[in-house]
């Protein structure tokens, strides 16, 4: 079991079974969401303890669809905790736990910033 929370507290959840697999997109809206490193989850896999009803939605406007969710109060990147696939992207900064996955994988490495030297 792996545990997740928002930076306040309000929001808790476990995953009951290891992430498949962790990645890094460098897109710009993904490092503006502070969601750059993730871990993809199954839906089914994700057990709530607390505070779903305080996640917030971004939803940007089209040709991009991917809805960002957010704890409402503190802010904290979940990714997209609240999506209906059957597999998604959880921010991997939310997990209190060592999700057993490690950085695999890296996305639009051309928007990848100067400053960053890995
Ligand atoms: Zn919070
Ligand atoms: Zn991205």
């Amino acid at each position: 079991m792996i545990r997740g929370s928002c930076c306040c507290g309000s929001i808790q959840f476990e995953l009951n079974k290891n992430p498949s697999s962790m990645g890094t997109c460098y897109c710009s809206r993904c490092r503006k969401a502070g969601a750059s490193l993730m871990v993809f989850v199954q839906s089914e896999d994700i057990k709530w303890i607390q505070g779903k009803e305080l996640v917030a939605s971004y939803r940007p406007e089209p040709p991009f669809t991917y809805v960002r969710n957010f704890c409402s109060r503190c802010g904290t990147s979940l990714g997209e905790i609240l999506s209906q696939e059957k597999s998604f992207p959880l921010a991997a900064n939310c997990l209190d736990d060592d999700p057993g996955v490690r950085n695999t994988f890296y996305e639009h490495m051309e928007s990848k910033p100067a400053w960053y030297e890995n």
